[in-house]
């Protein structure tokens, strides 16, 4: 067994990183500028996106883009039961209703079937979630916005770098929404982007991100700028600083390389948990790129002998680090008293919940590190299958044999 914890979860912030941060501090200039230009123009020709607009987090860039679509009081936006609080808690800061869909049973994505089915008059906006970093049914989702004239807005919190049917996440749907926050792919502290192709949208959400003061209003404290500014709209304060930026372009130069660690590590869990009786490993779609933000397994009960909880403080007991994603939105309390939701209300999210574990994935593992993981798994699987076959009665045994 490990004798030192593995956490669920490091970052990987290297000398470049930490050069570059210093650097920023020394040059003077700490908040938007140079740097967060720089990781703008970077980004985009990453994606291979028209526009890349840096916010101070993934919140930020939803509740900016819903702001561009125009969605207001009344209106009604698509997002999944299966994620994180961010996703819908901007739908209502426009006093729009969030309308929740249930997950596909494998890939634990939004169900297109299911947007079909909430869609009405009053839908805005669609935002999918790139559940773990796979990519959602693209195809289905955007034919269902074209043929309604409703928006895709993109939560790609998970999803850098990704792909679907070889188009990079950043320039499939309307607007793309990314998460710079500690625990993602790509590591800013607290940060975010938005990528897309529309220069209306893309003027608003720059306007709306600092103050609503016209253009470009960081240049004001350098030589081209001027001390002259018109505020044309009641904006936010969702700027990147470029401290934050710099970790960004480091961060972005390294992205091929972590997502070749996430990858291979992904590939040692499937080969190491494939036999384990009644844990099902990830399913990967063949026509999309995965970006493997999340390597989440899921444990049946009555086959695996242990249920989710208990598999989580064992191998808590045995060092490894693990995380659940997520507790659907419709479980909370806020949702089930606004909304007057029930866990029946979305099956496929209710019987995921009951079973989901997020295994420790990130580039600064060990080959070690995996194999603890893989070796922790398997031992709490022996002798909880132990447990359970000592505790059937041996007539039982033969009758199932
Ligand atoms: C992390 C996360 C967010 C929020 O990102 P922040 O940058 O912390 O605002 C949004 N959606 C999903 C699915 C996330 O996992």
């Amino acid at each position: 067994m490990r004798t030192s914890f593995l956490p669920y979860h490091r970052p990987s912030i290297g000398r470049h990183e930490i050069d570059a941060v210093v650097e920023t501090l020394e040059s003077g200039w700490l908040t938007t500028g140079p740097r967060t230009k720089q990781f703008e123009v970077d980004f985009a020709q990453a994606v291979g996106a028209r526009h890349a607009i840096a916010v101070n987090s993934c919140t930020a860039a939803l509740h900016l883009a819903l702001d561009a679509v125009g969605v207001s009081s009344g209106d009604e936006v698509i997002v999944p039961t299966m994620t994180f609080a961010a996703t819908a808690e901007v739908v209502t800061y426009f006093g729009a209703t969030p309308v929740l869909v249930d997950c596909q049973r494998d890939t634990w994505n939004i169900d297109p079937a299911g947007i079909e089915r909430a869609m009405t008059p009053r839908t805005k906006a669609i935002i999918p979630v790139h559940y773990a970093g796979q990519p959602c049914d693209m195809a289905e989702i955007m034919a269902i916005g074209r043929r309604a004239g409703v928006t895709v807005i993109e939560d790609a919190a998970h999803a850098l770098p990704a792909s679907y049917r070889g188009e990079p996440v950043g320039r499939i749907g309307d607007i793309t929404c990314f998460s710079f926050y500690a625990t993602k792919t790509l590591s800013t502290g607290e940060g975010g982007m938005i990528t897309t192709e529309d220069d209306r949208a893309t003027e608003r959400m720059r306007m709306m991100a600092l103050h609503g003061i016209s253009k470009d209003a960081w240049k004001r404290y350098t030589a081209e700028g001027s001390w002259y500014y018109e505020i044309l709209h009641p904006g936010f304060k969702y700027n990147l600083t470029d401290v934050a930026a710099a970790l960004g372009v480091e961060q972005l130069k390294r992205q091929d390389e972590f997502l070749a660690a996430r990858t291979a590590i992904a590939r040692l869990y499937s080969e190491g948990l494939a036999g384990v009786p009644g844990l099902r490993c990830p399913v990967a779609r063949t026509d999309r790129g995965h970006a493997w933000h999340l390597y989440v397994v899921e444990v049946d009960e009555a086959e695996f002998g242990l249920g989710r909880n208990d598999f989580i403080e064992t191998l808590r007991a045995a060092n490894i680090g693990t995380s659940v994603h997520f507790i659907p939105l419709h479980l909370h309390p806020y949702y089930r008293n606004r909304f007057g939701y029930a866990g029946s209300d979305f099956p496929g999210a209710f019987d995921a919940y009951q079973r989901i574990v997020s295994l420790p994935i990130y580039p600064a593992m060990s080959d070690e590190d995996v194999d603890d993981v893989i070796d922790a798994v398997q031992a709490v699987s022996a002798s909880a299958r132990a447990r359970s076959t000592v505790a059937v009665p041996a007539t039982s045994i033969v009758a199932a044999s």
